[in-house]
């Protein structure tokens, strides 16, 4: 989608902190980080929200948990802790309107995102 913020990040047209990077998975830093750690990790192409994921992209968010997963032990927070989070439509705080995972850590989490 031509005016969305994260297909643009997606495809580089907007710089990004890149962690991992894929041809169907794109993971990089907050722009303004509620923790030491806070990642968002995003699928290439454009999905909306966790509420217009479908069956056909099963594959794509197992792979998205496994790279969270992944992500946490590189951060060295595997350990300590840490939150995987998307919010998900209007009520939720929603402000980017293309699926993204929230991973957050190396703190004691309160009430974030
Ligand atoms: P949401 O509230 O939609 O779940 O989260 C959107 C997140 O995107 C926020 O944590 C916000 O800081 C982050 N964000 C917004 N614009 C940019 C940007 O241009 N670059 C990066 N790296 N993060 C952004
Ligand atoms: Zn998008």
């Amino acid at each position: 989608m031509s005016d969305c913020l994260f297909c643009k990040i997606a495809v580089g047209d907007i710089p990004s902190n890149k962690v991992y990077e894929d041809d169907e998975v794109l993971a990089f830093r907050d722009i303004a980080p509620k923790a030491p750690t806070h990642i968002l990790i995003i699928p290439k192409k454009h999905i909306a929200a966790l509420a217009e994921v479908t069956e056909e992209d099963a594959c794509l968010m197992g792979k998205i948990q496994l790279l969270a997963k992944k992500l946490a032990e590189q951060e060295g927070i595997a350990e300590s802790g840490y939150r995987l989070l998307t919010n998900s439509g209007p009520d939720s705080g929603q402000e980017v309107a293309h699926l993204h995972y929230h991973l957050i850590g190396g703190e004691k989490l309160g009430d974030i995102c």
